[in-house]
């Protein structure tokens, strides 16, 4: 049974958020674009799973208007998402002097106040101290599950993986800060693009893998230092990988792109390269540059998700490179392929507009398939998604693609409205335009929001000046809100 109460309950949990948090809610036109960049220091105790850094952050204050307080991110401590993994504030400092802090929302939201008010365009330096554990994934079994936790922040016996180890700066949009909480599913990691520079150290052996570049490599007796470089990142993420992992180079248009399989799984690996290289050149046509030239795709331990995306690096769970040759590893690979475009290049709010990205990585992946395998296997897995939404669509009436993703019970029904909604939407959408109207309208969309945060308005706005109509019975038939 449809589960109403559900949905009106974690509606309940936000208001109290938004009338929590919204100091700063004055109307904008747009998002606001942030100069932002990152200076992190990163010791990791590989074996024990735990870490310790200091993170440099200079923020310009692009938003138009004063800002008393900042906001940051501790996405690790949700416990839905990360399980036992977490991270801790040791200590802020802003410019020169020490500052509070509070924590809200089981600890994922830090509020920062500010002495003196922050001027629209002035600049501000924040230091936060700060360390952190990972969840601990079975030991000797490749193929357990943790109890709780996707895998995000995790020691297993083949990887550490590191992602969201540092506060994030919030993002400020139009509606304020975004600081909606996690529902437990889907992804939450949301960032303004940003400027990052990295230092790691931790034993020698494990090999780094991440998002960005290696710019250098600096052995000691006892440890060795990498300093990573990465531009324009929504994030920058790391796996650290025992040395039994297998790497295979792929190049194409000064790109690199980069799969790391363990030897059971060499073949996933070998596929993995193949199929990552064609969505690149496939999806460089379609859509646009990539907004990364160096991309690494990683199979590691997950759970409850198949990959996950990241700026410059793909986690691919370890439970799917086992049946390489089946189609779903194939539709994994395209669609986390495809939102190093969406996601990483054009952002959008992941809470409330989750659709904006996942309905591009889905639909990508049916333009992988039709191109990759062939045009009926395409077509078939497009029938698949229909009827998943379909189903969805009987039993609730009150969500559709566009639907915030709190208004969803549970990821089941989010997926079949947000993703395979998301994607016959795109399909009729193509349908309805041609192929020319449909790529440029696409096209204009992302050149014109790359780095940035869309909207709706965003997308629609693009596709209905590129095509010089009107889409409204299409938004219409699949009850998408702006
Ligand atoms: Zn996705």
């Amino acid at each position: 049974m449809p589960n109403e109460e559900a949905i009106i309950a974690t509606k309940k949990t936000f208001r109290l958020l938004a009338t929590t948090f919204v100091f700063c809610s004055l109307a904008l036109s747009g998002w606001a674009q942030s100069v932002l960049s990152y200076d992190i220091d990163l010791i990791v105790d590989y074996d024990a799973g735990s870490f310790e850094g200091v993170a440099v952050i200079d923020y310009t204050n692009s938003t138009g208007m004063a800002l008393s307080e900042l906001f940051f991110r501790l996405y690790a401590n949700d416990d839905g998402l990360y399980g036992t993994a977490f991270i801790q504030i040791l200590d802020i400092t802003i410019q020169t002097a020490s500052s509070t802090f509070s924590l809200y929302l089981d600890e994922t939201v830090v509020l920062v106040p500010l002495k003196e008010p922050l001027q629209p365009d002035e600049l501000i330096e924040v230091t936060i101290t700060f360390s952190g554990g990972t969840s601990q994934w079975p030991r000797n079994d490749r193929y357990g599950s943790i109890e709780t936790g996707y895998g995000l922040l995790t020691k297993s016996s083949s990887a550490l993986t590191l992602t969201t180890f540092y506060p994030m700066l919030a993002v400020y949009s139009d509606e304020g800060w975004a600081l909606d909480p996690s529902t437990g599913f889907g992804d939450t990691l949301m960032g303004d693009t940003a400027d990052y520079s990295v230092q790691v150290t931790t034993r020698a052996g494990p090999i780094p893998v991440t998002s960005g570049e290696l710019v250098a490599v600096n052995p000691e007796t006892d440890s060795t230092t990498y300093d990573f470089t990465a531009t324009n990142a929504r994030d920058f993420s790391l796996v650290l990988l025992e040395q039994d992992y297998i790497p295979i180079a792929a190049e194409s248009d000064n790109a690199i792109i980069r799969t790391w399989f363990t030897p059971p799984h060499q073949l996933a690996g070998l596929l993995a390269s193949e199929m990552a290289l064609f969505s690149f050149q496939l999806f460089e046509e379609l859509i646009g540059p990539c907004p990364y030239r160096e991309i690494e795709l990683v199979e590691v331990p997950l759970r409850s998700a198949a990959g996950v995306e990241f700026s410059g690096l793909i986690l691919v769970g370890t439970q799917y490179a086992g049946q390489p040759n089946d189609l779903f590893f194939s539709i994994i690979i395209s669609h986390e392929m495809a939102h190093q475009w969406f996601y990483a290049g054009v952002g959008n709010d992941v809470s409330e507009h989750p659709w904006l990205d996942e309905s591009f990585a889905t639909y990508l992946s049916y333009e992988f398939l039709a191109a990759y395998s062939n045009p009926s296997t395409a077509q078939m897995q497009l029938d698949t998604w229909r009827n998943a939404y379909r189903r969805a669509q009987q039993d609730w009436h009150d969500l559709s693609v566009s639907s915030p993703k709190y208004a969803f019970p549970d990821s089941s029904t989010y997926s079949s409205f947000v993703y395979s909604g998301g994607a016959a939407f795109l399909y009729d959408l193509h349908l309805e335009l041609g192929d020319d109207a449909f790529y440029r309208s696409i096209q204009t969309y992302y050149s014109a929001m790359l780095y940035d945060m869309a909207t709706p308005m965003d997308l629609i706005r693009s596709i209905e000046e590129s095509c010089s109509c009107r889409i409204d019975e299409l938004l219409s038939l699949y009850r998408i809100v702006p």
